[in-house]
């Protein structure tokens, strides 16, 4: 009798089980440990793997959106989180959204009845040897956490601190203008969004005012100093932010010769120059108070917005600092990390990573060569944003088309996504017809 190649995967939630379901088809003998029922994160409450711990939303059907896209991708490639996700699915407009317990049910029952798979319901403590998927989410357990410390060292985080994030073609750069700070650097890294005085009160004024998320309970110990939130600055009195993220200093307007009254300075995001972040607003306010109150911003009055702010409880590594393209550890080949711990965000992204991951460590164990998908393909770009993006400055990222390589050539603006959309749809074609990929 021979044995079959074997991994083992830590976390039984969205990432994991798709890895573990891709690695089993592909004839790997996969055990995966969830701590739960003996074991329950503070969100977690459900014993079955696969539990969503918010929305029941998967957002967007539609390709103009990029998570619509990834949805797609991982329809094509064989993923058991859209199969689940399609047969367990309620009415919600252009959303793909699904019953959430006859989701996790069907997750659960496939893993457990799949003849490679072994559930093994412990906390794991100490990383087993052989291939290791960790995909233990954004609330792993502290006593995990303290054991990835030697291979992760500094680069484990345990709160993300997200600004905005605008795509770039949606910036008005008429309204802007190119800058660093007493012109240091390359002398005009960052755009600039220049208000004066009275736009500045009006803005401080509406920050106070907005709608925020109120901090669920095992969110209330957060210490922001360091990664204070916008608003809470602002409430501090009308002059703090001028002396914080607003800072006007050094930042000489070549059209007007002066320096503004306050200045809203947005820095480049991704290599392609595709994205621009809000440096030092990360925020509590709500989406939709996020969106009306930037928009005040001059050059922002069209703002596009790729990423939204927000302040969480978030274990998650610097990927770029520390993984392989193949989500592999640099110098720890046998380990890989998948799901919201390497920094991805949102449920789809979380699956998609996971499936990389399930692919790649199945292949590590039968030795062939790992596979990276095109950065063309939304599964491509989000996993090359995330291990090869600009370290010092690294928080989570969901998926969206701001990631993508330029198309060739100038195309119209509302043309673009459809184009980015059968681009990619080509190249992942291409791609997996190439690698065989073919579930068992
Ligand atoms: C409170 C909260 C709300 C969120 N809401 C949304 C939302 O509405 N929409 C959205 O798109 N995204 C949301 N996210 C972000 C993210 O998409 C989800 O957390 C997603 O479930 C991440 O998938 P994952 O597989 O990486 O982790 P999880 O789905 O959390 O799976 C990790 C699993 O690992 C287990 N585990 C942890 N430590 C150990 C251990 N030591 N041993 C064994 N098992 C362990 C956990 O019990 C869990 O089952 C939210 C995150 C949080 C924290």
């Amino acid at each position: 009798m021979t044995l079959s190649p074997k991994i083992s995967i830590i976390g039984g939630g969205l990432a994991g089980c798709e890895a573990a379901w891709q690695a089993a088809g592909r004839g790997v003998a996969v055990t995966l440990y969830e701590m739960k029922p003996h074991h329950y994160s503070p969100a977690h409450q459900s014993p079955d793997l696969a539990e969503l711990v918010c929305s029941n939303s998967f957002r967007g059907e539609s390709l103009e959106n990029a998570v619509g896209l990834l949805k797609n991708e991982l329809r094509c490639l064989g993923s058991l989180f859209m199969a689940a996700a399609d047969e367990t699915r309620v009415p919600a407009g252009g959303a793909v959204a699904v019953d959430r317990d006859l989701f996790a049910r069907v997750i659960t029952e496939k893993i457990e009845q799949h003849p490679l798979i072994t559930v093994v319901r412990e906390e794991v403590t100490k990383l087993p040897s052989g291939i290791v998927i960790i995909a233990t989410g954004p609330l792993t357990s502290d006593l995990l956490a303290e054991e990835l410390r030697p291979l992760v060292g500094d680069n484990l985080y345990f709160y993300d601190a997200i600004a905005p994030i605008v795509t770039a073609d949606s910036i008005d750069l008429s309204r802007i203008f190119r800058a660093s700070r007493y012109g240091k650097g390359e002398g005009a890294d960052y755009l600039n969004c220049p208000l004066e005085q009275e736009e500045y009160e009006r803005f401080v004024a509406e920050l106070i005012a907005a709608d925020k998320v109120a901090p669920r309970d095992f969110e209330k110990a957060i210490h922001f100093e360091g990664c204070m939130p916008v608003e809470e600055l602002a409430g501090r009195g009308v002059e703090t932010l001028r002396f914080g993220p607003m800072k006007p200093v050094g930042l000489t307007d070549p059209r007007t010769g002066r320096e503004a009254h306050a200045v809203v300075q947005l820095r480049q995001e991704n290599r392609q120059a595709t994205l621009y972040n809000l440096v030092g607003f990360q925020t509590k306010m709500t989406y939709p108070e996020q969106r009306r109150i930037f928009r005040m911003l001059p050059g922002l009055e069209q703002a596009e917005f790729a990423r939204l702010g927000s302040l969480h409880r978030n274990t998650f590594i610097n990927a770029p600092t520390l993984l392989e393209p193949s989500q592999q550890v640099k110098g720890e080949p046998r380990l890989l990390f998948a799901g919201q711990i390497t920094g991805v965000e949102g449920y789809v992204e979380s699956a998609a990573s996971g499936f990389l991951a399930g692919i790649n460590a199945a292949r590590l164990a039968l030795t062939e060569p790992l596979l990276l998908p095109p950065p063309t393909t939304a599964l491509g770009a989000l996993v090359a944003h995330i291990t090869s993006t600009e370290s010092r400055h690294f928080q989570p990222m969901n998926v969206n088309y701001g990631l993508f390589p330029p198309l060739p050539g100038r195309v119209k603006k509302k043309e673009r996504r459809a184009q980015l959309a059968q681009r990619a749809q080509a190249d992942l074609q291409g791609w997996w017809g190439e690698s065989r990929g073919d579930v068992r």
